[in-house]
């Protein structure tokens, strides 16, 4: 059986909203859309930085660190 370590998630903090691919295997992620983006200069890395609360977020749902801060819903 195949199974997909990818998986999109949808995250929500407190004003900002943003969709993300995350791959539990390489442990790598990737911000499809963060309405804080103009903080994280998305525009000039195409992803947000590794201390970004997104990105803290997603990797406690998916590692399953720590609860996460952020409302986090799989797609
Ligand atoms: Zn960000």
């Amino acid at each position: 059986m195949m199974v997909s370590e990818t998986i999109k998630l949808s995250v929500s903090l407190k004003n900002t909203r943003a969709l993300v691919v995350f791959d539990k295997k390489a442990k790598s992620y990737k911000i499809v859309d963060c309405s804080k983006r103009s903080f994280c200069r998305i525009y000039l890395s195409k992803n947000c930085p590794p201390y970004c609360e997104i990105v803290v977020a997603v990797k406690d749902y998916a590692l399953k660190r720590r609860t996460p801060k952020a409302e986090i819903s799989e797609l």
